[in-house]
Parts: structure tokens; sequence; C-alpha cells
């Protein structure tokens, strides 16, 4: 059976989930207590309907507790976001993502049972700010507080040099996990490949490692 969604709070996050979901043929629920808000989502999302989430009733006659994966995604009205995701808790809704405004908010939303806090303001802060601090970083993602994914264009060093020869899991401590070339991807580069100009390293280790790396390397 077809995956179901709901995303409650259609500002620019949560409309633009709801929007990629329903590109990708999902079923959506949309739930947005502004009328406007719904509107413009009524030929977007499966269902678009007005409502106030902190009401258990509400959420209770959307039939939300059946739904697979909740999205909570209001954003500035912090007490509205705890609220919404204390109903569905309670509810026993099977999956539940709330978007968080800042940490205290975050550490809340994991105490009262959310499965997923995300921070997507922050997260892309971050990936921006990777991405400014040296050219060659192309992209970078978070996995923990200490281990990262980056994307780096291949160093004057490397080229025509293979992952080996650079030795670049013993020397730096991070690894090669798939290398770019234009449109294609080598998502299992043997030890062998031989890096090109152009070519984009996709690295994964802790977050020192990478910064060795890309200092002694990029
Ligand atoms: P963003 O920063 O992602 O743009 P906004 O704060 O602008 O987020 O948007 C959050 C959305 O959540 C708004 O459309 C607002 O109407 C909606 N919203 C806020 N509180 C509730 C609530 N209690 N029930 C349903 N929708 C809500």
């Amino acid at each position: 059976m077809k995956k179901e969604f709901a995303v409650i709070g259609l500002g620019r996050f949560g409309g633009s989930i709801c929007q990629e979901l329903s590109r990708e043929g999902m079923e959506v629920l949309a739930i947005d207590k502004n009328e406007e808000r719904i509107n413009e989502f009524k030929n977007i999302a499966s269902h678009a309907v007005i409502g106030d989430s902190t009401d258990e009733t509400v959420l209770k006659e959307l039939g939300i507790k059946n739904i697979d994966h909740v999205i909570v995604a209001i954003g500035d009205n912090i007490q509205a976001s705890i609220l919404t995701t204390v109903v569905l808790v309670e509810l026993g809704v099977n999956k539940i993502t709330v978007k968080a405004q800042n940490d205290y908010h975050a550490k809340i939303l994991d105490k009262i049972g959310a499965h997923h806090v995300v921070h997507p303001e922050r997260d892309m802060g971050r990936r921006i700010a990777h991405s400014i601090i040296s050219n060659n970083i192309v992209d970078y993602l978070e996995l923990s507080d200490d281990h990262s994914i980056v994307e780096v264009k291949a160093g004057k060093k490397m080229i025509g040099k293979s992952i080996i020869g650079l030795d670049i899991r013993a020397n730096y401590g991070c690894t090669v996990v798939a290398i770019k070339q234009g449109k294609h991807i080598n998502v299992s580069p043997t030890p062998e490949d031989t890096l090109r100009e152009d070519d984009i390293l996709v690295v994964v280790g802790a977050d020192k490692d990478i910064a060795r790396f890309e200092r002694q390397l990029v």
C-alpha cells in the first residue's frame, strides 16, 4: 500500500515538503489553520484541510493516527509545535518528524517523544558556511556531532594520483565513498581509481580528519 504522509504547517519549510512529496506521487494530507495557505495547496496535496493542530479532536477526526508519517512544520509558534507533537505522540502516530526553531525547542521535542527532530535553518547555515570557507567544498552534510560527509573538488595535489597512491584512509582517516565525474557517479571507487581534474570526491569521516584532509590535499 502507498505510504501516507501529513504535513502540519504550510510555511516555506512545510510547504516545500508538501510540494516535493506530492511531486513524487505520495499521498499527502496538508493541514494549516490559515485558509489562504490551504487554498494554495488544494491542487497540490491529496487533501488540504483547515484546522488547528493543537486541538486533539481536529487531529482525531482527520484520522491522523492511521497516517504513516506526520511532519510538524509549524515555524515561529513553538508552543503550538510542542502541543501538536504531544497530541500526536498521545494518539500513537507511527512516525513523527518535527522542525525545531532552536536547541531548547529541539530538546523539548526530544523529551516529549518526537521520533525525529530536524533543524533546517541551522543545517543549511552550516552547509553554506563550509562552502564559503573553502571554494573546493561543494557540499557538506553532518552525520553526527563529530562526523560528516563532504563533497570536495579534487585538489591539484590529487590529480593523476590514485586513491591508494594518496593513501587517503591511512594518512587522513577518512574514506572516499564516491567520485563524481560530470554527470557520472562512481559509487564504489577502487583504490586504483585515478583522480582527474574536475573530479568531485565524496568523503566520509570524523570532522577533524576531514579538516586535515582538506588542509593538506584539497
Ligand atoms: P516557515 O518558517 O517554515 O515559513 P511559518 O512560521 O511561516 O514557517 O509557517 C508555519 C505555518 O504553520 C503557517 O502557515 C501557520 O499558519 C501554520 N500554523 C501555525 N500554528 C498552527 C496550528 N496550531 N495549527 C495548524 N497550523 C498552524
